[in-house]
Parts: structure tokens; C-alpha cells; sequence
């Protein structure tokens, strides 16, 4: 029954997440009311679903992994947990995150370290590494995280597990605590591609509450598994397969590009010329939105607020000093400078329009081929500590995930090999981008492969 099922996910909640660390806090009781109401002739009905901390989930906390948040408690359930429960899912639990999205790691998160299951010493990936440690570490049955610059499908690689980011404007952002408003995106991780697809279907849809979520036909998504991929064109960026990556996961992707051949596919070079300038279009981008958004945490409407303060102006200023940690105060700042008069067209329009540059070169990729592969992450997992005061070397992980945020594209990270170090085999992941709504090509690859 759904009773036993939470239960089940539960009783493994309490005996492996002090090791992991990757939920924050988990509410058993509510679970289980629901479970009992759970609609079992949804595919979904009665399954428990892990939530990362920045989705808004009626009287649950929603701590965005910062201490700005840590006492907040949801009013109300973001559109796509609606969409979730309507397909028959319950909520059940909160996963850990970096603070309000930003990194690569899960060690900005200000309320707790998590884990990668596979080498306890290592970092999950991040920003959704709770999520992603939960599914890999057999304590969630499947997990919801977001993506804003790779934050589904690289903890997904580095743990080993399918982390899927749509199309932008597939899946209802209302209720998803904003970072970078034009590049957030809602997506599953679970362990398998099958799970994805089915999931997805109960996530996307047009949200009269979120103005650039799409109305578009959702296809069934599972209906596109099982397929062969004979004749289908897979893209390989000859900017994408460059020295610098680590040479176990560079092997692993090129085993996997041989498999994609075998099974009938037909390797095609391309290039994506901008992929150069993606990187650093984000990190002016992101923030410049990023100082926006966060710019609502003023002790005044939500969570902490500074005791000490003597006048308003401090009231602001403690209170965001205090609340928010260091890469949340770092990307604030890089986002104001850019957006300041005087700056603002050398950096924040000039970003805008490599931006355009990068989009342009997918749309002419896409011409000739059906899906683009490459790594996830140019590396394996860290071990925890290594990126922590190099936020450069952090930033340049998401170099094969940031471009597909950039264009709005959907990209699923699948595992597709190992790399063997201090005796642990840590998992890598295989990225296959589609073009524009095209999730149905992206998974009937992923799950051929798979
Ligand atoms: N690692 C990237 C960043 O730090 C992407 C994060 C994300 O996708 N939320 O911004």
C-alpha cells in the first residue's frame, strides 16, 4: 500500500540520511495522511517524491539551504507539485541544496553537508546534490531538482543517477524560488530513464501563473521509450571533446558515442563556435538576475531579520549581512556591478547578446542532427573541499551544461561509465541534448542507451 511504501522510504531515511546528508527534514505523519488519500489510479498514486529545499510545498519549510530562509515555512504548493499530486505523487521530504542554487557542490548550502553515496569523502555535485545523493543513496524512490545552469544533470552524473532538465517553459516555475528567473527550470531525478519519462509526464503544462510556461501540447513521454534509434543523427561538438578533460571520463564518453553507433545511430560532427564565451555569458547573466530576485529578502517580507539593527537602513543591511552566506553575497554583488549605469552595456547587454550567439549556434547544430551528446561534467566527483575556495575552477564545471540553459534547450544526464580512484568507482555522465520541446528524442536515445 502507500502507506507501506512511505513508510519503507522512511525507515531508510532515519537509518542512512545521517550518513548522507542528504535530506534536510522530512515530515512522516503528513506522508502518510496523504499517502492514505493518495488516488491509486494515477500512475503516480501514492508514490513518495523528494523535494529539493527551493520549491514551495504547502506548511513545509523551504529553506533554499540558506539561513535567510531556515525558519520560512511554504504557504502554499508550487505549480508543478499541483501537477505532481495530481498524477497521485506525495511529497515527502526536503533536500539538501546550495544556497538558493548557487554552486556546483551542495557545500554552500548553509544548513549541512551532504554526501555523495558512492565515496562518502566526495561532494554530491550540486546545486540539487540532495536530491541527487537521496535517489543514488537508495533513500527517494525518485526526487525533483532544478536546473539553472546544469544543477539537475551534474550532481545526477556524479552520482550516478538520470537527471533530466526540459524544455525552458515545460514545467511551471511558480512557487520555485527564483535565482536566475530566464534560465530556471524543474526537472526529475530518479534512477532510471523510464522513471523520468513518467514523472515528467505528471510535471509539465501551462501555468496561467507563471507567464513563460508554455502552452504546447505535453506528449507521453513514456510512450517514447522502447524505441530503436537506427538512422537518428547524434551531434558531437568538436569544441565539446577538448584536452582539459579528465581522461576516465573522456573514455567513458567515447565508449558510449561507440555504443550510440552500434545501435544504429550515425555519429555526425558539428560545431558550436560560442561555446567559449558560455561560461562567462552565464556568470554575468545569472547574477545580474540572481541581485534581482534575491533582492526581496529585506527581513521585512520573509525569514530572517537582524536583532541588532538600530535603523532601517541597517535593518536591510544586517539582516542581508547576517542571512545570506559568501557565494550568495559574491554573485549579488557581480550581478549589481553588471546591471549599474555605465557598465551595464558593456556587460550585462553584450552577455545578452553572446547569449543569442550561443542559441543561433544550436539552432544551425540542429539543422543537421536530432540530439548533441557530450560529458555531463568534465570531471568525476571532487573530493569534498577541493573547489570550495576556487570559485573560478567551480565555475568552469558547468561548462557542457551551461550553454543548454543559455538556449533553452532539454538536456538529460544518463550514466554511462566509471572512473576508477582510491579503489571507488565514481560514476560519469553521458549529456544528450535535444532541440527545443523535443524531449520524446532526448529520451528515446537516453533510454536505448540505457
Ligand atoms: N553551478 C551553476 C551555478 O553555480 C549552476 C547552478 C544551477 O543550475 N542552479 O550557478
Amino acid at each position: 500500500t502507500p502507506r507501506d511504501i512511505v513508510l519503507d522510504v522512511a525507515q531508510a531515511i532515519e537509518a542512512k540520511n545521517p550518513a548522507l546528508g542528504a535530506y534536510l527534514s522530512w515530515d512522516v505523519e503528513k506522508a502518510l495522511k496523504e499517502a492514505d488519500q493518495a488516488d491509486l489510479s494515477q500512475p503516480l498514486g501514492g508514490i513518495p517524491i523528494g523535494i529539493k529545499d527551493n520549491m514551495n510545498v504547502l506548511g513545509e519549510p523551504c529553506t533554499c539551504g540558506s539561513k535567510m530562509l531556515s525558519n520560512y515555512v511554504a504557504p502554499y504548493d508550487a505549480g508543478a507539485i499541483q501537477k505532481m499530486r495530481a498524477g497521485g505523487a506525495v511529497p515527502l521530504g526536503r533536500l539538501n541544496m546550495d544556497e538558493f542554487a548557487m554552486g556546483s557542490s551542495t557545500e554552500n548550502s548553509a544548513l549541512g553537508v551532504t554526501r555523495n553515496p558512492v565515496d562518502l569523502d566526495r561532494i554530491p555535485g550540486g546545486s540539487s546534490g540532495g536530491s541527487a545523493a537521496a535517489v543514488a543513496g537508495q533513500i527517494a524512490i525518485a526526487t525533483l531538482g532544478s536546473d539553472t545552469g546544469g544543477s539537475i544533470r551534474q550532481p545526477a552524473a556524479l552520482c550516478g543517477c538520470v537527471g533530466l532538465k526540459p524544455t525552458y517553459g515545460r514545467i511551471s516555475r511558480f512557487g520555485l524560488v527564483a535565482f536566475a528567473s530566464s534560465l530556471d527550470q524543474i526537472g526529475p531525478i530518479t534512477k532510471t530513464v523510464e522513471d523520468a519519462a513518467l514523472l515528467l509526464n505528471h510535471l509539465c503544462g501551462k501555468d496561467l501563473r507563471d507567464s513563460t510556461s508554455l502552452d504546447v501540447e505535453v506528449p507521453d513521454f513514456s510512450a517514447a521509450l522502447g524505441q530503436d534509434i537506427k538512422g537518428l543523427r547524434i551531434g558531437l561538438p568538436k569544441e565539446y571533446f577538448i584536452s582539459g578533460i579528465h581522461a576516465g571520463v573522456s573514455a567513458s564518453v567515447k565508449a558510449a558515442i561507440q555504443k550510440l553507433e552500434s545501435l544504429g545511430a550515425i555519429p555526425v560532427e558539428i560545431s558550436l563556435p560560442h561555446t567559449d564565451v558560455g561560461v562567462s555569458t552565464y556568470y554575468i547573466l545569472a547574477p545580474a538576475e540572481a541581485s534581482a530576485n534575491l533582492a526581496r529578502f529585506d527581513g521585512v517580507r520573509y525569514g530572517h531579520r537582524s536583532t541588532e539593527a538600530k535603523d532601517l537602513m541597517e535593518h536591510y543591511m544586517m539582516t542581508r549581512e547576517e542571512g545570506f552566506g559568501a557565494e550568495v553575497k559574491r554573485r549579488i554583488l557581480l550581478g549589481t556591478y553588471v546591471l549599474s549605469s555605465g557598465y551595464y552595456d558593456a556587460y550585462y547587454i553584450k552577455a545578452q547578446r553572446a547569449r543569442t550567439l550561443i542559441r543561433q549556434d544550436f539552432e544551425k547544430a540542429f539543422q543537421q542532427v536530432d540530439v548533441i551528446v557530450s560529458p555531463t561534467s568534465p570531471t568525476p566527483a571532487h573530493k569534498l573541499g577541493a573547489l570550495k575556495d576556487n570559485p573560478l575552477a567551480a565555475y568552469l564545471e558547468d561548462i557542457f551544461t551551461i550553454p543548454v540553459n543559455l538556449a533553452g534547450l532539454p538536456g538529460i544526464s544518463v550514466p554511462c561509465g566509471t572512473v576508477q580512484e582510491d579503489g571507488k568507482s565514481l560514476p560519469v555522465g553521458l549529456q544528450i541534448i535535444g532541440k527545443p520541446l523535443d524531449e520524446v528524442t532526448v529520451l528515446r536515445v537516453a533510454d536505448a542507451f540505457e
